[in-house]
């Protein structure tokens, strides 16, 4: 085991690597908190998408969530935390039992984080 700790809220990277897509019952409507509607824009059908998160810079950046504060790697925060989409919500839940390891570990490298184990984080 590494001596390597690392919480969502020092790494960030799946904020800043992978596209976010989620339906469109969980933006915010009148009387209900969900996504801004002004942090997402429509996909396809039933289907939105984080502002940011597919995205690719011309000089070839990682895509980066318009909700996501901070810098990578170093201290990061969500800007909606409470209302985040469900794909957020999942996704570090599933990542700390080992479910989405691969695609943690993939986002990291993309912003040359180091490798991690789940008996590593959290
Ligand atoms: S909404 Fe928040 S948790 Fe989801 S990708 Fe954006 S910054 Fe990350």
């Amino acid at each position: 085991m590494s001596d390597l700790r690392v919480s969502c809220t020092e790494c960030g990277a799946c904020c800043s690597a992978f596209r976010v897509s989620f339906h469109r019952s969980e933006l915010a409507a009148e009387g209900s908190a969900g996504v801004p509607v002004g942090m997402a824009v429509h996909e396809v059908g039933n289907t939105w998408r984080m502002v940011g998160t597919d995205d690719s810079a011309a000089d070839g950046k990682p895509p980066r969530c318009v909700a996501l504060c901070g810098a990578v790697g170093e201290s990061v925060s969500c800007s909606i935390y409470a209302q985040r989409p469900s794909p957020c919500r999942e996704f570090g839940a599933l990542a700390s039992v080992g479910i989405y390891e691969a695609a943690c570990n993939r986002a990291r490298a993309r912003h040359g984080l180091p490798r991690l184990k789940v008996e590593d984080s959290w």
